[in-house]
């Protein structure tokens, strides 16, 4: 299969003076992947995305953006990028700064569309200094689309965003971004990983600990999420092989599970008199958790999950 490989990063080390940001990170994206890149802060995304926008350079190791050196201009060209700190001039207008950025394009996005896209409609002839948080974040997203990219890299795109305004955006990557384009996203927002990436990679420390579909690392963890009241013994679930997961604070129980039924059986068998039995589908988000869990990350194996 000739797939094009968009991103090839190899054994890729940065350090800020005595901080350690990236430790020993590889990663090879290809031509319509949809990479989120979730962790907490400081983990090392943005200093990742940094690099492959050639804003940054490597220690050690080396990355190819399209076949080149990241910043080369024929990678410019095709790719747009929203980063955490824009540095934008805020005395020029919205459709001004459209307009000067289309000009360093090919075969740039109509103004009216990218208008349209980023929701800025009315606040055309506001200056960059005159708009809110999100309305700055929006023109930022307008701006990254705006040369009609191959490669789009979003650097926790609706921070600012009030929960529709990141409704709308989450909707806009989405179509925007199609099954040719490809996407990295960092965010340490499960819910816009979880609606956005295909390929999750959950960055700790400068390294990544785990790379996966959604799905398979929710499948990590049991798919199945089984809580009640009660103060019933744990030990007898630890023998079943259905449960991934066990959670027991104060007389709050929950279980992950790959088969409820039985599980849940046993736990009436167990303690007829429980309170507040709940089954639910397991989220990205108790996989993530479970990850993140000191004793998972000591444990070094899960770059293969
Ligand atoms: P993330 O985007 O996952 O929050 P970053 O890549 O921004 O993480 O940061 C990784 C580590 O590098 C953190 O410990 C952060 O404090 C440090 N760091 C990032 N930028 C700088 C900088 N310009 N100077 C010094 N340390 C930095
Ligand atoms: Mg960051």
């Amino acid at each position: 299969m000739n797939e094009e490989i968009v991103v090839e990063a190899t054994n890729v080390a940065k350090s800020y003076k005595e901080v350690t940001a990236l430790k020993d990170f590889s990663l090879r994206v290809s031509r319509g992947q949809r990479c989120v890149l979730l962790g907490p802060n400081g983990a090392g995304k943005s200093t990742f995305l940094n690099l492959v926008l050639g804003v940054l350079r490597v220690d050690r190791g080396s990355i190819a953006i399209f076949g080149e050196t990241p910043g080369h201009l024929s990678v410019r060209r095709r790719t747009g990028a929203m980063l955490q700190i824009s540095g934008i001039p805020s005395t020029l207008t919205v459709r001004e700064h459209l307009r000067l950025f289309r000009t360093y394009y090919q075969d740039p996005v109509p103004t009216d569309e990218l208008i349209r896209i980023a929701r800025l409609e009315g606040l055309d002839r506001r200056t960059f200094g005159s708009l809110s948080g999100g309305q700055q974040q929006r023109l930022n997203f307008a701006l990254a689309l705006c040369g009609n990219p191959q490669l789009v890299v979003l650097d926790e795109p609706s921070t600012s965003h009030d929960v529709e305004a990141r409704m709308a955006l989450w909707d806009e990557v989405d179509q925007f971004t199609g099954t040719e384009r490809t996407l990295l996203l960092a965010t340490h927002n499960l819910q816009e990983a979880e609606r956005l990436g295909d390929r999750i990679l959950i960055f700790h420390d400068g390294q990544v600990i785990a790379d996966a579909s959604p799905e398979k690392l929710r499948s990590l963890i049991g798919t199945t999420e089984i809580s009640a009241q009660t103060n019933v013994s744990v030990e007898a679930f630890e023998r079943y092989k259905q449960v991934k997961r066990i959670e027991h604070v104060d007389s709050h129980l929950r279980l992950y599970v790959t088969e409820a039924e039985p599980v849940v059986s046993l736990l009436l068998q167990l303690d007829p008199d429980l309170k507040n039995l709940a089954v639910k589908p397991a989220s990205l988000q108790d996989a993530y958790l479970h990850l993140l869990s000191p004793a998972r990350i000591n444990e070094h194996t899960l770059a293969n999950v």
